[in-house]
């Protein structure tokens, strides 16, 4: 391990990953976590990948690049098994939905089309419409923590430092360098240093200007009887979400979620939020009530300022550290084209988008 690497980037999830996979390609790169890959919210992800999200379906920011920077992060982690690309299944799940999902789809063509219920009965015959469904075809799933796992091995091909179990419990910015502290108190010296803690951020004294919340959420992890398979079955998302598992030979295992819980005391999944779960999700595929649970996984999202959007700016008070957070729950849409604006950018951050600063007004 370089003891004074170009970057040393914190946190190794999905925001930690993608940026070393972007600067590895051109500069020395540590990468440091807690406990290990994907040990935070990225851990939990079901793995949608859904460009119009929300009851609206309304387009994510950036919607082209972010889509692109997903695909791109993919084909260079050498992840395409991770990636099931068949699009998102959104099932009508409330009354006046459905002339929403249509004006979308008349406004964005080519990510988005309507179906009626008898076109989502004969094609996908496991899922319930009865009021219709929007097809978002640019969308899919990717599984999560192994994708991490994956971009981080691309990242350590390009010559990047993955080191798991050292917690860092501060950082400084001087003019011509920075540095972080682990917990045994051993300094290392960077260039630049990346914080991307996910929820390890949050109530961290030194980001009070990041005006950062968490917010639980459980995934559960199910298997259905023999007989069905996933072969016909999307990703779907209504006010819950059913993503098969690709890596599954079998074709019966999948992700079920999600909890939202903005006050929490316990990290630990809870029975309550997998009943719930289980409610949500058999209404959109009948068949789930018949699967057999195997484990229940939690994680916590991580939001930014009263707008949610991400942040990708350096601290106010520590240009060369960087924070790169507040994905909440668009991680895998929003960590690639971050990573790809923190390459073009470190040295350059007026480069990158207003939209990313620091919330106002904090
Ligand atoms: C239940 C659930 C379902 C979700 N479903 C989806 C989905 O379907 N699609 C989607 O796109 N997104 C989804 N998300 C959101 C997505 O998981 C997150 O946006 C994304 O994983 C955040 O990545 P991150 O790298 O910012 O944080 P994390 O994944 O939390 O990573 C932070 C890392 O930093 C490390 N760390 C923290 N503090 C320190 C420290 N001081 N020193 C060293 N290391 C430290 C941690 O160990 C951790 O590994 C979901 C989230 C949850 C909770």
């Amino acid at each position: 391990m370089s003891t004074s690497p170009e970057v040393v980037i914190v946190g190794a999830g999905l925001a930690g990953a993608c940026a070393a996979l972007e600067l590895s390609r051109s500069r020395e790169v540590l990468v440091i976590d807690a406990v290990g890959a994907a040990a935070g919210a990225s851990g939990a992800a079901a793995g949608l990948v859904n460009p119009f999200m929300g009851r609206k379906a309304r387009p994510v920011w950036q919607l082209a690049d972010a889509l692109a920077a997903v695909r791109a992060a993919v084909a260079r982690a050498e992840a395409e098994d991770l990636f099931d690309d068949r699009g998102v299944l959104r099932p009508v799940v409330e009354d006046g939905q459905a002339a929403v999902f249509r004006e979308r789809a008349a406004e964005f063509p080519e990510h988005l089309m309507f179906l009626s219920p008898e076109a989502v009965a004969g094609q996908y015959p496991s899922v319930a419409a009865p009021a219709g469904a929007l097809w978002v075809r640019t969308g899919g799933a990717v599984m999560v923590p192994s994708f991490v796992q994956r971009v981080l091995d691309a990242a350590a091909r390009q010559g990047a430092t993955v080191i798991s179990g050292q917690h860092v419990s501060a950082w400084r910015s001087t003019d011509t360098h920075a540095s972080v502290t682990l917990d045994h108190g051993e300094q290392l010296q960077a260039g630049h240093v990346v914080l991307a803690l996910g929820y390890g951020g949050v109530g961290h004294p030194a980001l009070d200007a990041l005006d950062l919340r968490g917010v639980k959420g459980q995934t559960l992890r199910v298997r259905l009887p023999a007989g069905p398979t996933t072969d016909q079955l999307p990703p779907v998302a209504g006010s819950g979400y059913a993503v098969p598992v690709s890596t599954d030979d079998a074709r019966r295992t999948l992700i079920l979620g999600s909890s939202y819980e903005h006050q929490f005391t316990t990290l630990d999944p809870t029975g309550d939020a997998t009943q719930q779960i289980l409610r949500k999700t058999q209404r959109l595929v009948p068949a789930l009530a018949e699967a057999t649970i195997r484990d229940a996984v939690t994680g916590v999202r991580v939001y930014a300022g009263q707008h949610n959007r991400p942040v990708l700016a350096p601290l106010p008070d520590a240009p060369r550290v960087w924070a790169f957070t507040g994905l909440g729950s668009k991680g895998l849409l929003m960590a690639p084209l971050l990573a790809r604006l923190l390459g073009d950018h470190l040295h350059d951050p007026a480069g990158v988008p207003e939209a990313l600063g620091v919330p106002a007004g904090t």
